[in-house]
């Protein structure tokens, strides 16, 4: 299928277990069958690579997210539609990467706590308050929320249908389906 697409970053943000992975992989779906060229830096798996090692400090997690930022950037900048998912508590390090890129669309996934607790997907919850794990993001680490993202899935009210749509709608302006490419043709103002 021919499509067109500029390259933007999609930054999901939230607590663990809110459903920034379940969000961005079902996002990530429509857009492969909608034939468009993405590429997905989850959390998780950038600290087994690209930031091994890094601490949950503030000062490391800040790291870590300037990290995931450059290669987004990089990727942002040669077409891609990049789909980041990772906790970033900190504000200032998400506006900084947003001013770095540019194209970026901040996606708050916002569910309680309690409800991320009560989900408690790979039993992290259970271990924070048991004090086996320290530093975590909820309980005893800070989580400072977006002021203003581009959209907002309330991940406790809303299915995921929903969610993946308000994404998907953030997205219509960075891809052009086929069919609207032969009106472009026709009026050729359409920055792509
Ligand atoms: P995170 O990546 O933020 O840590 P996950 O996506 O791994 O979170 O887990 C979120 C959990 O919440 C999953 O088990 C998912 O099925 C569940 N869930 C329930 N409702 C929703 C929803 N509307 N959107 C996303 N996830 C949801």
């Amino acid at each position: 299928m021919q499509i067109k697409q500029s390259g933007v970053t999609v930054w999901f943000t939230g607590l663990s277990g809110a459903g920034k992975t379940t969000i961005c992989r079902a996002v990530e779906k429509e857009l492969r069958a909608q034939g468009c060229k993405i590429e997905v830096l989850d959390g998780d798996v950038v600290r087994e690579n690209l930031t091994k090692g890094l601490s949950f400090s503030k000062a490391d997690r800040d790291e870590n997210i300037r990290r995931i930022g450059f290669v987004a950037d990089l990727l942002t900048r040669n077409g891609v539609i990049v789909l980041v998912s990772a906790i970033s508590p900190y504000s200032e390090i998400r506006d900084e990467v947003r001013h770095k890129i540019g194209d970026f669309i901040e996606v708050y996934v916002n569910a309680p706590l309690n409800v991320c607790e009560k989900r408690d997907v790979k039993g992290l919850y259970k271990k924070a308050r048991g004090g086996e794990i320290k530093n975590f993001t909820g309980i005893d680490d800070p989580y400072e929320p977006p002021v203003n993202p581009e959209v907002e899935c309330r991940t406790d009210r809303e299915d995921l249908q929903e969610s993946v749509n308000k994404v998907m709608n953030a997205l219509n302006k960075y891809i052009v389906l086929p069919q609207l490419l032969s009106v472009n043709n026709n009026h050729s103002n359409i920055a792509v």
